[in-house]
């Protein structure tokens, strides 16, 4: 965004452009664990810190607090809390689809039952009333799922 310099009083406009913005996210086997067990049983696992008893959703290798590795997978709930959460109104193309998204959707982070953080995912956007932090919801899975995040469809607000 720029500013007209001929006219300071002028509102901010947008230019358009593009970005190219690379990133990394490391997977471990315990991920590979955390999306099966959603594929095969539509259940969730965590990583449990042996150090501080921390529980990661989605699990990760090393806990972010005291540095100690982590191995122990534990059950968590299909079921959990808004912590954030957003309703998109414009379109954009999928990255995991190549198709444009249909709007309005949901995004939120969801801390399920059991965990100590939180997961980013889609939330079912029906009732936008009930979309707000704190609000409880439960994951709704694809009939056919591939091993992928995606085979949580979102999560729908049950209260
Ligand atoms: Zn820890």
């Amino acid at each position: 965004m720029t500013k007209d310099k001929k006219n300071p009083n002028e509102l901010l406009y947008i230019t358009s452009g593009e970005m190219y913005q690379p990133y990394r996210y490391t997977l471990s086997s315990l991920s590979g664990r955390f999306l099966t067990e959603i594929k095969e049983k539509k259940k969730f696992l965590g990583v449990k810190c042996p150090e501080c008893g921390r529980v990661y959703v989605p699990p990760r290798a090393v806990c972010g607090r005291c540095y100690a590795r982590m191995n122990e997978m534990v059950q968590v709930s299909d079921e959990g809390e808004v912590v954030a959460c957003a309703i998109v109104e414009f379109g954009f193309v999928d990255p995991s689809t190549g198709i444009e998204r249909p709007v309005p959707y949901g995004t939120a982070f969801i801390r399920l039952d059991g965990a100590d953080t939180a997961l980013s995912h889609f939330l079912d956007c029906v009732d936008r009333e009930k979309l707000k932090v704190g609000a409880r919801v439960r994951a709704v899975f694809e009939e056919e799922r591939t091993g992928s995040i995606m085979d949580i469809k979102h999560f729908e607000v049950i209260d």
